[in-house]
């Protein structure tokens, strides 16, 4: 079935696997023992941090391996929020992903400076350029899980680097997307391994430097005090190769891509009247659409086209379950009828032009019938 739905969680590669079930034979023993077998999955270990390091931009020892974006953002804010004391207010983003949200309110309950966005999901500058002095901190996402959009993170960099200020940067959607360079440059970023084609349950945590007494959890020394327990070096090998891969791959194909899902939006369009690309004027992440449809709640459109052979979403997959409406969507101003009306659309790699053709093809045929069962839907009561 093909598989729109990246954003969520992607299928496990064929390089992660290979690599994860090699290093499980051959490397499986502990890298913090002494015997020479376990010096050489450290030699291992040791190396796919710098290998992160590099494609991230920034010094082995600013790298933490964690289980994930989620966990990586709570121990970032708890650390922040115990470094700045009790008064200090953190401004973040409205758009962020529930994780990082949750995260902040529970570091810093209601000292949070929120940072609004526009109609597009794009931060606002100004407010930005007011709010980020004196905070303890700055939380912008790299890209948006929800609607794909692109925020301006290596400006905010420099923003926070003028006002020392620490600037928190989610790359869960960029990272495998894009290339990675730079992220490195904000103080803090993170991702998980599973957005792009590594196990799940493995990720990372860049951290500053000058972080030396940070701790995500205590317990022995490994990940240079930084997080105690046994690493998991076999889904850690197989995130830095895929993300190796990405890094490759993004450079032949990146533009074909984008070109694949311009004509999956096009096609939409002329097919479904009334049907709007929500953030379609700004930069977004090439494997996004965000549709805001004419009628029909978005678990409708699921369903149908579920039974067409396509598997899409309506929100983050993390949110959809338990939220009413899509927080994003809300503090880009859309209301919460038309957030019931809007499904997310991610591919991958993987994801041929004709997967999208075919995709656009279900939409042009549920769209007629969706109507039609709406409408008798409204007779009937
Ligand atoms: N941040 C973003 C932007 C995400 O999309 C997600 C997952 O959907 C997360 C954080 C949380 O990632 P995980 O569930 O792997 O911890």
């Amino acid at each position: 079935m093909p598989y729109f739905d990246h954003n969520a969680t992607t299928p496990l590669a064929s390089t992660a696997r290979e690599v994860w079930l090699r290093t499980n034979e051959e490397h499986w023993q502990n890298p913090s023992s002494l015997y020479r077998d376990a010096a050489k999955a450290r030699l291992r270990l040791d190396h796919a941090r710098a290998r992160m390091a590099e494609y991230l931009g920034a010094a082995e020892k600013e790298i933490v391996f964690t289980s994930g974006a989620t966990e990586s953002v709570h121990a970032a804010l708890a650390h922040l929020a115990a470094q700045a004391g009790p008064a200090a207010e953190i401004a973040v983003n409205r758009t962020e992903h529930s994780a990082v949200l949750s995260a902040a309110r529970r570091w810093f309950g209601s000292r949070i400076r929120w940072l609004n966005t526009d109609r597009r999901g794009v931060i606002q500058w100004n407010e930005l350029e007011q709010k980020a002095p004196g905070a303890a901190a700055v939380v912008v996402m790299a890209a948006n899980n929800e609607t794909g959009t692109i925020q301006p993170w290596e400006k905010i960099t420099e923003l926070c680097q003028r006002e020392r200020v620490p600037y928190v940067c989610d790359a869960a959607q960029w990272l495998g997307k894009l290339p990675a360079g730079g992220l490195g440059d904000a103080d803090w970023t993170f991702g998980s391994g599973h957005k792009f084609g590594a196990p799940k349950g493995t990720g990372f945590l860049k951290i500053p430097a000058s972080a030396r007494n940070f701790s995500a959890q205590p317990g022995g020394a490994q990940e240079n005090g930084h997080r105690g327990g046994t690493e998991d070096l076999a889904s850690i090998l197989a995130m830095v190769e895929m993300l190796a891969e990405a890094e490759h791959r993004k450079v032949l194909l990146e533009s074909e891509r984008l070109t694949w899902r311009t004509q999956f939006e096009q096609t939409v369009g002329s097919a479904v009247s009334g049907v709007e690309v929500i953030g379609a004027e700004v930069d977004r992440l090439w494997n996004t659409v965000s549709l805001l449809m004419p009628h029909g709640a978005s678990q409708r459109w699921i369903a149908k086209l579920d039974k067409m052979g396509f598997a899409i979403s309506n929100g983050s997959a993390c949110a959809t379950r338990k939220e009413e409406s899509s927080h994003v969507l809300a503090a880009m101003g859309y209301s919460a009828d038309q957030a019931r009306r809007v499904l997310r659309i991610s591919s991958g790699w993987e994801t041929r032009l004709d997967d999208w053709l075919g995709l656009a093809g279900a939409f042009a045929k549920a769209a007629p019938e969706l109507a039609a069962t709406e409408n008798s839907d409204v007779i009937k009561v």
